[in-house]
């Protein structure tokens, strides 16, 4: 058959409303033309993320009425471990309330002020762990990923020259090395097995943990089995378990994978590191046993992680942004291509060419969306990953983003239809759009709260 079909059907509805283009226009100045400060209910189709915005599966809403609510040793406790083990093959799990409380526990514990801290891709909220605990997070992502158009079966892949070099040069200053599967900043783009061996190689040379950032390891197996010699007739628990067991260390947020509305963890392999996570953990997220989560949200990520590594899921899943990709192409919107498993990435840079990085384009393509259509997506451009030099000038992001994350199995075919009608009309007035300026920030994490004014 050529169509594949969501392999499920639905039993719970939420209605979604779409207000009228007047209306939005009002929302987003009010929201200071920034789509974090919208309210949900006012967005047609959100797109901003993938993470928590899942459908559960009726086995996990079953597994919900299981949970057990007990403070230490709980039966949850328990089933939770038990599919972290086994995925991960790691003795120590420690759940946290989300991937962030793992990375801050990891950071607290491990990275000291100076230190650096190599990554294909630091995630956000890795960067902003690391740069608070006075670390320098280095990017590394392979020389493919920065050219959009590339067709390269591995974008997410780590550079390995780039991670030899600051190995030899920095050595005493690295903790450990970082890898994200998929690489959500550089694409969604999927991470092959061979360049977690040779990263793996490059760490036992060096003697350095390896540590997994695997938001999206169930998606990335997919990609190793349907890309990657050797694979095809494995598992994607199998594929998902040669990863890990190249790693010391994972951290997670169950938000993506984990097809939960909440929670993350981390794992590791060795005792005195579990040592140092779980005192940290008992101070800032709960008991070793819940970390940061009730029973029975255990209870739902542990039935998710399996459901998240079943083919006939990651079938549909990757079936739902090839169709949107293919659609792209034949209007010649410029992507991120080949698209990565969770989000098409717009390139506003060449969208809107005529648009400064520091006027910022992807705000700009992000805005006429939710004009448009009431469609909230996400800038990953320089608002998100611009930087300052030392003089206090803004330094642009490589690349200008526009993520469409596409939550799990959330939105049917004709949403996503709508979308790309929307997108299409933006895409035939683009000359008409123009830049903006930040009239307000913090300093850390900038793009969730800060505010815009039009050029
Ligand atoms: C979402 C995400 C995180 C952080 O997880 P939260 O649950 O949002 O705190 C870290 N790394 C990557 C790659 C992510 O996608």
């Amino acid at each position: 058959m050529n169509t594949i079909i969501e392999p499920f059907r639905i039993k719970v509805t939420e209605p979604i409303h779409i207000i009228s283009a007047e209306e939005r226009a009002q929302k987003l100045k009010q929201a200071h033309w920034n789509v974090f400060l919208l309210d949900a209910e006012d967005c047609a189709i959100d797109l901003l993320t993938d993470s928590g915005t899942g459908a559960m599966s009726t086995h996990q809403w079953a597994a919900m009425m299981m949970g057990d609510e007990s403070y230490a040793g709980s039966r949850s406790w328990k089933r939770f471990r038990d599919v972290v083990q086994d995925i991960s093959g790691m003795p120590f799990v420690f759940p946290t309330h989300q991937g962030r409380a793992a990375e801050g526990i990891l950071a607290e514990c491990i990275v000291k002020s100076g230190m650096i801290v190599p990554n294909n891709s630091h995630f956000d909220t890795t960067r902003a762990n690391l740069e608070y605990v006075g670390a320098d997070a280095r990017n590394m992502p392979c020389t493919e990923s920065m050219d959009t158009a590339a067709q390269y079966p591995f974008k997410g892949n780590m550079d390995l020259n780039l991670l030899r070099e600051t190995l030899e040069q920095h050595a005493a200053e690295i903790p450990f090395v970082m890898i994200t599967v998929t690489n959500n900043t550089g694409g969604g783009q999927p991470v092959s097995m061979a360049n977690i061996r040779s990263v793996r190689a490059l760490c036992d040379e060096f003697e350095k943990p390896l540590v997994i950032d695997a938001c999206r390891f169930a998606e990335n197996a997919w990609f190793v089995k349907q890309r990657e010699q050797g694979f095809a007739d494995k598992s994607l628990t199998e594929i998902a378990q040669e990863m890990f067991a190249m790693a010391d260390a994972a951290t997670m947020s169950l938000k993506k994978d984990g097809l939960a509305n909440i929670g993350g963890f981390l794992v590791c392999r060795n005792e005195e590191w579990a040592d140092s996570f779980r005192n940290l953990l008992i101070l800032r997220e709960g008991f070793p046993t819940y970390g940061g989560l009730a029973g029975r949200d255990l209870e739902a990520i542990a039935v998710g992680l399996r459901e998240a590594l079943e083919e006939e899921y990651q079938r549909y899943r990757h079936a739902t942004v090839q169709y949107f990709a293919k659609q792209l192409d034949a209007a010649g919107i410029p992507y991120m291509s080949p698209a990565g498993g969770h989000a098409i990435f717009l390139d506003a840079k060449k969208f809107l060419p005529h648009i400064d990085s520091l006027q910022y384009p992807g705000i700009s393509l992000v805005n006429a969306l939710y004009l448009e259509g009431g469609i909230r997506a996400v800038e990953l451009g320089s608002v998100m990953f611009g930087s300052f030099d030392k003089d206090g000038r803004e330094i642009p992001s490589p690349l200008e983003l526009v993520r469409l994350a596409f939550p799990r199995r959330v939105y049917t075919q004709s949403h996503f239809d709508y979308v790309l009608e929307v997108l299409k009309r933006v895409y035939d007035q683009r000359s008409t759009l123009q830049g903006y300026n930040i009239t307000k920030q913090p300093p850390f994490l900038r793009h969730f709260t800060c505010e815009f004014e039009p050029v």
